[in-house]
This record gives structure tokens, sequence and C-alpha cells, in this order.
């Protein structure tokens, strides 16, 4: 399998080197050069295989030659410790994404990519430095899933004061192979210092510098994983009534959102469109997806594209679901590259949700059925509702991704339904202590700080 460049259909590259430096040299976005389908008897099978063996069968083609068989089957069963449980609330199902490391999905993406570097970088005895800018979550998801890799280091760049006081823990407290900087500036400004860094001669001579934010392929692909699974076992009839770990409130028994034979159209809470790009891989390899919907906060570029037909990408606006505040999705590029604007629309539903619509999802489904839901999977929740509304949703089951846990935001949530109850993983991370290096945000003052590492 080889990968191009979304910009240029001549810019190719394997798995490693896809993987490896991220973004094409033209700037545009790895992409597969055609999507696999599942053998017969692997898509026949989807609602009662192992997530692991799941796994498995979904990354082989991207990584066919590259990864060996024994090796690949070594690093899902290490990356993906936790479980995806499909759990009926209500009339609708919620796919909870949440139960790994640091609660939210991006931990299937981060744990895969940290492994695979690993193997990937074998015999390399320059030692690797990734560098990643964070408005929150990923920088926590990034840190963790490297956190111990031998040969790899990760300095994470976040906004000071902007983070919470939980993600600010994820980020720095860790320590051995993982760093933190704490910016005097915007997430903006982290970005740009990272790209600048990426790019010094000076550094590049001295260390191996690479990044790992949301458009490296190799973060893409493992979440097609989920997508398969879950749609697989809605398709089964097959539904976890006493997920782990749930939260919802004690002795509250849920609704049976019923037995499923149909496709399931699954819903999105989306930013940069990485989890729903998966998503549509996923349906392309055969699994039984009939829709998607792409819900999003005000910030509803794609939305507005899907009924238009126009793409214009615009500043983002703040939201209470944050990890999706983005006016300039970059995974657009990739949806482009694979469908056309009608294929599009015959696949995914748009919806926009606000603020306001949020705050009374997560206090009207914790009064109806006890759940608790984070800010980004209220919005998942109330464009369902939306799409409900008007008459825009045929029969058959309907999923929402949960792409975090809802104490993860509690400073959203505590105000409305009370403190959701604590995953082990947070109450641990909620122990570490800060341990941050605060830089002004200037290029040379990132690039100073790394000289100083090695
Ligand atoms: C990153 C994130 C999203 C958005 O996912 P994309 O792949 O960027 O669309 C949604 N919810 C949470 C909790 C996230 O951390």
């Amino acid at each position: 399998m080889y990968y191009y460049s979304t910009r240029n259909k001549n810019e190719k590259a394997c798995f490693a080197t896809a993987a490896l430096t991220g973004l094409a040299p033209d700037g545009g976005l790895f992409v597969p050069e055609e999507i696999p389908q599942y053998p017969a008897q692997v898509r026949s099978s989807l609602g009662t295989m192992d997530f692991c063996d799941i796994a498995f069968e979904t990354i082989k083609p991207y990584v066919r030659d590259e990864i060996p068989d024994t090796v690949l089957a070594d690093i899902v069963r290490s990356a993906f410790t936790f479980t995806a449980p499909l759990i009926p609330v209500a009339n609708r199902y919620t796919l909870e994404l949440f139960h790994g490391p640091t609660a939210a999905f991006k931990d299937f993406g981060a744990r895969f990519m940290a492994r695979s570097f690993s193997y990937l970088r074998r015999g390399e005895d320059r030692p690797l430095r990734i560098l990643v800018a964070t408005s929150g979550d990923t920088g926590g998801a990034v840190a963790d899933g490297f956190f111990e890799v031998q040969g790899i280091s990760v300095t994470v760049l976040y906004p000071k004061g902007r983070v919470t006081p939980l993600q600010e823990r994820q980020i720095s407290g860790l320590g051995k192979n993982i760093s933190a900087l704490a910016v005097e500036g915007s997430f903006d400004d982290c970005q740009r210092m990272v790209k600048a860094a990426l790019a010094d001669d000076g550094l590049k001579k001295k260390m191996a510098l690479s990044s790992a934010n949301s458009i490296n392929i190799s973060r893409l692909i493992p979440q097609a994983v989920y997508y398969s699974s879950s749609a697989g076992r809605a398709f089964a009839g097959r539904i976890d009534p006493d997920g782990e770990a749930t939260p919802r409130v004690k002795g509250h028994s849920v609704v049976s959102a019923g037995k499923s034979d149909l496709p399931v159209t699954l819903c999105v809470p989306s930013g940069n469109f990485g989890n729903l790009t998966a998503g549509l891989y996923a349906m392309k390899m055969g699994a039984p997806v009939k829709r998607f919907i792409a819900a999003t906060n005000i910030n509803k570029t794609v939305p507005d594209f899907l009924e238009s037909g126009e793409y214009l990408a615009r500043r983002s606006q703040a939201t209470i679901s944050n990890a999706m505040d983005v006016g300039a999705p970059s995974n657009y590029e990739r949806m482009a590259a694979h469908f056309s604007w009608e294929e599009m629309r015959r696949i995914i539903l748009g919806v926009s949700v606000s603020d306001e619509e949020t705050r009374e999802t997560i206090a009207r489904v914790h009064k109806d059925s006890g759940y608790f839901i984070d800010p980004h999977s209220a919005v998942g929740w109330k464009g369902v509702d939306k799409l409900h509304a008007e008459n825009k949703l045929e029969d058959g089951a309907v999923g929402i991704l949960c792409t975090a846990h809802p104490a993860k935001f509690s400073e959203v949530v505590r105000p409305i339904t009370g403190d959701p109850p604590v995953p082990p993983s947070l109450a641990l991370a909620m122990k570490r202590t800060v341990n941050s290096k605060t830089i002004p945000a200037e290029v040379p003052a990132l690039i100073e700080t790394l000289y100083t590492y090695n």
C-alpha cells in the first residue's frame, strides 16, 4: 500500500514515511492509494470478533509488508487494553470511546501511533524528538501514548493558563521522556512555533524531529477499528447493557434500544474531522454503517459545505465543546480526496448545535436517563434530536460516539448535573504534579530549550 498527497497524486510514500513525516512535503495530507475491503468472512463476523482481532484485520492492509503480522498483533494487543462498549441509553446507543488512559477517543490513535513509530524506527540509533502543539486533549493522549517508549521523547507545547487543571497534569505530570512547555500565548502560537522548529536547519542537524498532530495517518487508521466493531455489534444485535465503568447513576437501569439487524447510523461529534474520516474508511472497508451524522458546535464549516457545496474555512469561535473549535478542519482535504460533494451528501448528514442547546442536553439526558454526558458527546446527542425533529432520520439504530468522559470536562458538567463519577485513570492524573517550563511565545525560546535536552 502506498499513500499519496492530497495536493499531488505523484507525491507518494510508504506507510513508514507517511507516518514518520506526518505531512507530505508539498503540505498536503497523506491518503491511502485505495481503501481496502475486509475479506467476506471478516466482514460477516464483525459483530462477534474480539476488538483486537478486528483491529488487526482493519490495520493489516494499510501496513502490509512494513509491519509483519506477528508484530502488528503485538502492537494492537498492547495498544488497545481497554474497551469501547456500545450501550443502550434512551432510544439510542452510546459508543463510549473514553475508557483509555486519558479518557478521550484520542487514546486509540495515539497509542497505536507510539507503538508503530517505535517499530518503524527499529535499528535507528538517533533518538527521535516529537513536537506537539495542543489546545488540551491531544497533548495528554500523545504524552501518555509515548510515555516510556524507547528511543523517542516528546515535547508538548500548550497555551499557559488555557488548558484545564486536569489536562495540564496529563500533559506535564508524567516526566521521564515527556517534557512540557507552557507557552505564554495561544494555541495558534504553539502551532506556529512547532512548525518553525521542525523547519529549523540547525536543529535538524542536531536531532531527529517529527510531529504527532491529528493529521498523521497512523493516528487516523486505528480509529476505523471502533466503527467496524460497533457497527458490527449493532448489526448483530449485540450490545453491552452493563458496559464497564459507565458514568450512569448507580442503580439506574437503561431502557433497551432493542435488537438491530439494520446497518447503524453513527453520529460523530466533529472538529478537525479525523474521527469522521476514519469512519468513512471503515464504511468503505465494509462495516455495516448506513450513514454518518457530522455534528459540530457553531463552528459549522462542514455542515454548511454539505448544504451549499461551497467550502468556506473561517476563524474558529470559542465554545464549551472546545476540542471541536475548528473553523478550517484539516481532514476536509482527505474527505474531498476520496469523495465528491454529491457522494458526501449521500453518506453524511450535517448538523450544528449551540452552547445553550449543549447545556440543555447535558441536563436533559441526565434527568431522563441518569446518564452523564460530556459537552462534545452532547453536541452529538442534540444533533440526532434535531435531525429526528426534521424527519431526516429513517428507521434503524442510531449510535452516538461519546468522545470524552464527562469527568474530563467537569468545569462544564458540574454546574449542570453535579459531579460525574471520576474514572481511576483521571483520579490518578489529578494526583500528578505539574512540571512544565514556561517560555515566551517566540521561536528562539523554543529552539534554545530543545538544545538543552540533548
Ligand atoms: C479531538 C476531539 C474531538 C474532535 O475530533 P476530530 O477528529 O478533530 O473531529 C471531539 N471530542 C473530543 C472530546 C476531542 O478530544
